[in-house]
């Protein structure tokens, strides 16, 4: 059974219920084969899953999707029923963000100013600003995330442990198409013709992947997307895992955003470096 609710006053009354541990999958709807990975994952551990989907309006800058972001609640509500998600919080703006836009907002630090960051200001403080009101409305125990959104990820578990939320964050591999696009809400957005152009991201960064310099890494990726004239690249980096400087040698993660006609695409993967012998 899944309890489809809208209120915090409902929400409060369900999770009064709960049977055991609380984990938590946040959204902006429009669920597809990725966020459903999130669920799958969290119910072979708890019995007990929260869906949320709301299309946070503080992480949109003022030139974005935020309107015209695809909304589909009905078909949402079912995948979270295929995937025995035991509630759906769909809150209106209202239920989050009582009395307007809050004054006090999350800092999302230095690693919050680069990559994204960079492109997109004020996105990440007001993404962490809801994702820590929403673990505070479900009582969350556990939280799952899309290595998909990878700053987002890194940024959340750093939230965690800077500020003791005592919350555990997992992350789960991105999902695919298989033809290696990332499943994203907004490739919706895109005609065929921009489908095309947008699979030179992914292969970019398998093709980036398969070296173990960090020159050839990134010489490697830059060319694929050079190749592809839709696509234009907003960046390409190398950082290590935690989203610092590359080390010479060990696990590094491979970044990368572009524009494929009006649509802004993200994606990265993990690979390996090694020093030349
Ligand atoms: P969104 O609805 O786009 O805000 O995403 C909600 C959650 O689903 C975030 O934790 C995303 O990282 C995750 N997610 C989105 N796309 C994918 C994907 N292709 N694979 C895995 N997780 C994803």
């Amino acid at each position: 059974m899944t309890d489809v609710i809208h209120t915090r006053a409902q929400l409060a009354s369900s999770i009064a219920a709960a049977p055991g541990e609380i984990a938590v999958v946040m959204t902006m709807g429009a669920l597809h084969e990725g966020h459903r990975q999130l669920m799958r994952t969290a119910r072979q551990r708890s019995a007990f899953v929260i869906v949320t989907v709301f299309v946070n309006p503080l992480q949109f800058g003022p030139t974005e999707d935020f309107e015209k972001y695809p909304r589909s609640l009905e078909a949402d509500v079912e995948a979270c029923r295929a995937e025995g998600v035991a509630l759906v919080f769909a809150p209106g703006r209202d239920d989050i963000y009582p009395g307007g836009a809050p004054s006090i907002t999350m800092n999302a630090g230095p690693l919050g100013e680069l990559l994204e960051g960079a492109s997109r200001p004020g996105h990440f403080a007001g993404m962490l600003t809801v994702v820590q009101k929403l673990l505070m409305l479900t009582r969350a125990d556990v939280a799952y995330f899309g290595e998909k959104d990878f700053q987002q990820l890194a940024l959340i578990r750093r939230m965690a442990r800077d500020l003791e939320l005592g919350v555990e964050i997992v992350g789960v591999p991105t999902v695919r198409e298989p033809d290696g696009l990332a499943l994203s809400s907004r490739n919706r957005y895109l005609s065929p013709d921009e489908r095309r152009s947008a699979l030179a991201l992914s292969q970019a960064l398998r093709e980036g992947a398969t070296h173990t310099d960090a020159d050839t890494v990134l010489a490697s990726a830059r060319k694929i997307l050079a190749d592809e004239p839709g696509v234009r690249v907003d960046y390409l980096a190398l950082t290590s895992p935690d989203l610092g400087t590359p080390p010479d040698s060990g696990p590094a993660r491979l970044l990368v955003a572009a524009r494929v006609g009006g649509t802004r695409l993200i994606d990265n993967v993990t690979l390996t470096l090694a020093k030349a012998a």
